[in-house]
């Protein structure tokens, strides 16, 4: 038995929860046309400009990728107006977390954020043996009063991810700036934007500046959302360059691929395409808020591509229904809300096939 080999706070992990697979589905239903609106992926496909970045770059797949990602790290940076010094590439903004955890988490450190947010928080926390302290939500969104008060001298690193998964709610830049006189400089301030290029520009907070004045800060963006292509993993964090240094130190030397790295360096000069992706997430989310509204169901503010709603019941046979009907959507209990289900902007046939179920399945 291995068991007795394996620490109390590795037996006690539940994994991550992933959306039901389309494949997966597909066989056990037996059908073909199923749809997935459950893991906030794009729902346009890939950027051509990606796709063709990845055609040319197929004869050199017997070579190392570049370890240090010089070409996409140029282009992040100019697009971004920092220094290449100040990022760091992951295989999916997934892996920054769990680099950020490593790099400066110890047994007896917390780790701070709220309660309804990316799960993968606490999981990794959780995996390092250190202290996971989840802070009640206020209206679906981040309490920063609330967590401010229960920040302490083991608090080390602070979440806010912002705008908010699964809530799709975001804090203000006032709010922002009055917590962080609260907080001081001391814990390492992560502001998770995986969702940012959906946000409209006056609602957007400077993250970039707050990393100016405050050197313990570490912002996340991801490719696998408007840039679309979440199956390469691609991610990266930004932060002072002694933060992105240690953390450099920590990672794998190849854990971004060479095909993921040219095809978000074509993905992130593809106007056109997120221009696409941004138009059709707002259609989209204006149309199914208002019809799920009608429905009489109460329905996030969202500031994402992808809506929280209340079902007013346990939403469990609801998300099953669904699935009979080949759609898939996210359920919540994982998250702490059974009455809620979560769903992300499909392209507009998708998003009626959805309602259209949903009005059948209620
Ligand atoms: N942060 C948030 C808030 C997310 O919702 C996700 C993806 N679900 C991630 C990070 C990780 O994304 P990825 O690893 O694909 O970059």
């Amino acid at each position: 038995m291995i068991e007795a080999f394996v620490p109390e706070h590795i037996r006690s992990l539940t994994p991550y929860p992933p959306g039901k697979p389309l494949s997966e589905l597909e066989r056990e239903l037996g059908v073909s046309k199923a749809i997935k609106l459950a893991s906030n992926e794009n729902a346009l496909g890939p950027s051509p400009k990606a796709m063709q970045a990845i055609q040319e770059a197929l004869p050199d797949l017997h070579r190392y990728p570049d370890g240090g990602g010089f070409y996409l790290r140029d282009a992040l940076s100019k697009h971004l107006g920092i220094n290449g010094d100040q990022l760091v590439l992951g295989n999916g903004s997934n892996e920054i977390i769990e680099l950020l955890l490593r790099t400066f988490l110890t047994t007896d450190s917390e780790v701070l954020t709220s309660e309804t947010t990316f799960v993968v928080y606490r999981l990794i926390t959780q995996a390092a043996g250190a202290h996971f302290v989840p802070v009640p939500m206020r209206d679906y969104g981040f309490d920063l009063n609330a967590i401010a008060d229960r920040v302490t001298e083991k608090t080390r690193i602070i979440f806010l991810c912002n705008p908010n998964n699964p809530t799709g709610t975001m804090f203000s830049q006032s709010s922002l700036d009055r917590f962080l006189q609260r907080v001081g400089d001391d814990p390492i301030l992560v502001l998770d934007e995986a969702y940012i290029e959906f946000v409209a520009p006056h609602d957007r907070i400077d993250a970039i500046e707050v990393l100016k004045r405050r050197p313990r800060t570490l912002i996340l963006r991801t490719f696998s959302k408007a840039y679309g292509l979440a199956g390469l993993r691609l991610g990266y964090g930004i932060s002072s360059p002694d933060l992105a240094d240690y953390m450099n130190r920590v990672r794998q030397p190849f854990n971004t691929n060479h095909l993921a790295q040219v095809a978000a360096k074509a993905a992130l000069g593809d106007h056109d395409y997120l221009q696409r992706v941004l138009q059709l997430t707002e259609d989209g989310k204006r149309s199914i808020s208002n019809q799920l509204r009608e429905m009489g169901l109460s329905v996030v503010d969202s500031h994402t591509n992808f809506v929280l709603f209340d079902c007013g019941r346990d939403a469990k046979p609801i998300y099953e229904a669904l699935l009979q009907m080949g759609i898939i959507v996210r359920p919540m209990t994982a998250y702490g809300l059974p009455t809620h289900l979560r769903v992300n902007m499909g392209l507009p046939e998708e998003n009626e096939r959805f309602l259209q179920g949903l009005r059948q399945a209620l």
